[in-house]
C-alpha cells in the first residue's frame, strides 16, 4: 500500500513538474515576420541597406510587440506590423511593391484568422494604400473571400479605405529592377536576383489564437494580370488555432502548385509532424527538389516558430513574450 502511495504520489508530483515546466515555456504572444526570401547574401548588401532593413524588422517586431501586450489580438497585430512593411519602400508591398511589365504596380495580399477560419484577399490593386487593410476588409465586411482589381479597389473606396495616385508606389529602385529583368530576359539571362519579395507576419495571442497575413508587389515585369500564392488561401497563407500559422514567400507559381502554407498545416493534423518538420518537409524537400525557390515563416498553437527557406537570404525576424528575440538575413 505504501509502495503504491508513493508510486502514485511521485506519478502526480512529476507530472505536475512536467506541467508548470511546458507551462513555462509556452510563451503567451509571439510574432513572427518575414520581408521576402531570394538571393540576398552579404557580397550584394551594402551595411547602410542591411542596417535599414534591420532597424525596420525590429520596428515591426516592436510596435507588434506593443499590439500584443495592450489586449490587441493576433488578427489586429498582423495588420499592424505589416502596415508598417508596407509603408517602407524597402519591401515588395505596398510603396515598395515591384512593377509589372508594363510598368505598373498591382499588389496582391491575403489574411486569415485561425479562430473562424475566417480569410480574406485581394488581388492586382493598384491604388490602395494598404493592400492588407483591404484584404482585412474583405473578410470582414464582404460576403466574399477574394476580390480582384477595379472591383476590389470600388470596394476599397466604399469602405473608406485609404487611396492613393497609383504614383505613390514608384520607388526608382524597382523601376531599375524592371529595366534590367527586362534586358536580361531579351539575352535569355536568368533573373532569380531581382524577381522575390514578399511581406508576412503570423502571430499566437494570448488569447489562443493563431492568425497569418501575406503583402506583396508579386514579381517584377509580371504580366497578363499574372497573381501569385500570397493571396490564395492554403498556398501564400493559412491560420487554424488547431494547429499553425503560416505566411510564405518565394516563387509563387510553385507555392501555388504544392498549396504550402496548408501542407505544413495538414501534415500536422493528419500526421501529427511537428511544426518545424513540417515546415521543413515543403521548402527543403518537396519545394527544393522541384526548382521551387522560397521560405515560409510559422508559429503553432504552442508558439514554436520555424522559418525555413531554401534561398541564400530571407528578411526574418521573431519575438516572443519570454524575451527571446531574433532578426536575421542571411543563412545562419
Ligand atoms: N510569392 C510572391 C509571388 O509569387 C513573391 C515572393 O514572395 O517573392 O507573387
Amino acid at each position: 500500500m505504501n509502495t503504491f502511495i508513493s508510486n502514485s504520489t511521485i506519478l502526480v508530483i512529476s507530472l505536475l513538474i512536467q506541467f508548470s515546466i511546458s507551462a513555462q515555456e509556452k510563451p503567451e504572444y509571439v510574432i513572427v515576420i518575414h520581408g521576402g526570401a531570394g538571393v540576398i547574401t552579404k557580397e550584394n548588401m551594402t551595411d547602410e541597406k542591411e542596417a535599414a532593413y534591420i532597424q525596420k524588422l525590429n520596428e515591426a517586431l516592436r510596435v507588434g510587440a506593443k499590439n500584443l501586450t495592450t489586449g490587441g489580438t493576433a488578427i489586429e497585430t498582423v495588420i499592424a506590423v505589416i502596415k508598417i512593411m508596407e509603408d517602407s519602400p524597402l519591401f515588395n508591398a505596398g510603396k515598395g511593391a515591384v512593377f509589372t511589365h508594363d510598368g505598373k504596380n498591382e499588389m496582391d495580399a491575403s489574411i486569415m484568422d485561425g479562430k473562424t477560419l475566417n480569410a480574406g484577399a485581394v488581388a492586382g490593386v493598384s491604388d490602395v494604400k494598404n493592400p492588407i487593410t483591404l484584404a482585412y476588409t474583405v473578410m470582414t465586411k464582404s460576403n466574399h473571400v477574394m476580390l480582384s482589381g477595379k472591383g476590389a479597389s470600388k470596394f476599397a473606396k466604399e469602405q473608406g479605405l485609404e487611396i492613393v495616385d497609383p504614383k505613390y508606389f514608384y520607388t526608382e529602385n524597382r523601376w531599375k529592377s524592371l529595366q534590367k529583368v527586362i534586358e536580361r530576359e531579351k539575352k535569355k539571362l536568368e533573373n532569380e536576383k531581382e524577381k522575390h519579395g514578399t511581406v508576412g507576419c503570423v502571430v499566437l495571442d494570448k488569447y489562443g489564437n493563431l492568425a497569418a497575413g501575406t503583402s506583396t508587389g508579386g514579381m517584377t515585369n509580371k504580366q497578363y494580370g499574372r497573381i501569385g500564392d500570397s493571396p490564395v488561401i492554403g498556398a501564400g497563407t493559412y491560420a487554424n488555432n488547431a494547429t499553425c500559422a503560416v505566411s510564405c514567400t518565394g516563387h509563387g507559381e510553385f507555392f501555388i502548385r504544392y498549396v504550402v502554407a496548408y501542407t505544413v498545416s495538414a501534415l500536422m493534423e493528419y500526421k501529427n509532424l511537428s511544426l518545424k518538420d513540417a515546415a521543413n518537409e515543403i521548402i527543403s524537400n518537396k519545394l527544393k527538389a522541384v526548382g521551387g525557390t522560397g521560405g515560409l515563416i510559422s508559429v503553432d498553437k504552442n508558439g514554436n516558430i520555424s522559418m525555413p527557406f531554401n534561398t541564400p537570404g530571407m528578411f526574418r525576424g521573431y519575438l516572443k513574450s519570454t524575451g527571446e528575440k531574433g532578426v536575421m538575413i542571411y543563412k545562419d
